[in-house]
């Protein structure tokens, strides 16, 4: 278990209720004693955007990238993954059939991922294939639903995280193909920009797999219009107020931010990107982080020799639909399972249909990260 710290102490708290207090120390209390129990054959995958008390549990924590690559790894029975809809199903993908995937709460999606569906980005690979002079590769963003996987994977395209991004788009571009980046237009920017590509090499999707009029013949990065809300709310203004507020502030921002405010910052990276330059940067020096506001607070409070401020307060309301309590009820079904006792729910399956050509998708993503093909 990552860092356990203490039960949630809400004791003292006069605007909790006692009898609130018991219960979330019960859930606490069982969540741990389960978790020892089972001991090899349970894990938790928590996602940085996690509340702390979730987190508090993980096995292992970390950015989609990072909880794919250790669910692929891990022989436990029972993955019990703390995150949102696409992340569980891309774990369930890569388990082995002998393993079972588990939400805390299947409801818990992402607005992002459900901005592109398979049937429009059909169109715009058919009408891209037909209209552009090079091979068209479709590269989906995790934040993406099995079926859109897939629908990469059946076209010998991947999928790629904000960590790998450039590496992934850079491979194809490299070999003379253009790529079809959906569902994130602002990381499909900001990798144009990593990878110096000009404004005539770029092109912008409809929402329903046309193209806009007039789209650059040289493209070689044709982008869905899909964005994440909880970073698009980040501007120029936060940073320039804060900028006022802590003369030496550094600025450190998630590439599904807009391009005008990743260019504004000092750093851009993923999540475990950020967590790991905040991590190592030396004592006193102030930080600005323009991503989910539960993992800023967790940073701030983890790394309390440094000053590390939000750069807005912007959450995500469907990581956050994880509670102890909805933690609590899977690892009760979980235990009862394991013992013969019970039916087990809340579990997270791809249909064979798909599982295929959404594992070649993630499959390929991970082999060119790791250096298994160039
Ligand atoms: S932070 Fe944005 S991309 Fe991530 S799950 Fe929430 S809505 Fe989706």
């Amino acid at each position: 278990m990552v860092g356990v710290r203490h039960p949630p102490d809400h004791g003292n708290n006069v605007s909790i209720s006692t009898v609130k207090a018991k219960r979330m120390n019960t859930f606490y209390q069982e969540i741990k004693r389960i978790k020892e129990e089972l001991g090899n054959n349970i894990v938790i995958p928590a996602h940085h955007y996690q509340r702390d008390e979730i987190v508090d549990f993980a096995d292992f924590i970390g950015d989609s990238y990072k909880l794919a690559l250790d669910c692929s790894k891990t022989d436990a029975r029972y993955i019990v993954f703390c995150g949102v809809h696409f992340m569980a199903e891309g774990a369930s993908v890569l388990a082995g059939h002998n393993q079972i995937v588990i939400a805390p709460d299947t409801g818990a999606g992402c607005p992002m991922a459900d901005m592109i569906k398979t049937e429009d980005a059909g169109k715009a690979y058919d009408l891209l294939t037909r209209e552009c002079p090079r091979e068209i590769v479709p590269v989906v963003y995790m934040n993406s639903s099995a079926e859109m996987k897939a629908f990469c994977g059946a076209r010998k395209g991947t999928v790629c995280t904000s960590s790998n991004a450039a590496r992934i788009v850079k491979s194809f571009l490299d070999e003379g193909r253009s790529v079809l980046f959906s569902p994130d237009f602002n990381l499909g920017v900001n990798t144009a920009n990593e990878l110096g590509l000009a404004r005539e090499e770029i092109a912008l999707l409809n929402p329903n797999g046309t193209l806009k009029e007039g789209y650059p013949a040289r493209a070689k990065m044709f982008l869905w219009p899909g964005f994440c809300y909880v970073h698009q709310c980040f501007s120029i203004e936060d940073i320039t107020y804060l900028r006022k507020e802590y003369p030496d502030i550094r600025i450190i921002v998630h590439p599904e931010c807009r391009e005008e405010v990743v260019n504004a910052a000092d750093h851009a990276g993923s999540t475990s990107m950020i967590y790991n330059t905040v991590r190592d940067s030396p004592p006193g020096t102030v930080w600005a982080i323009g991503t989910e506001y539960s993992f800023v607070n967790r940073m701030a409070w983890e790394f309390k020799e440094k000053t590390v401020v939000p750069l807005k307060k912007s959450l995500c309301t469907d990581m956050n639909r994880t509670t102890l309590e909805k933690l609590f009820n899977v690892m009760v079904s979980v235990e009862r399972h394991f013992k013969g006792k019970g039916e087990l729910y809340n579990v997270i399956t791809v249909p064979e249909s798909l599982r295929k050509d959404a594992g070649d998708a993630l499959g390929r993503m991970m082999d060119i990260v790791e250096n298994k093909v160039t």
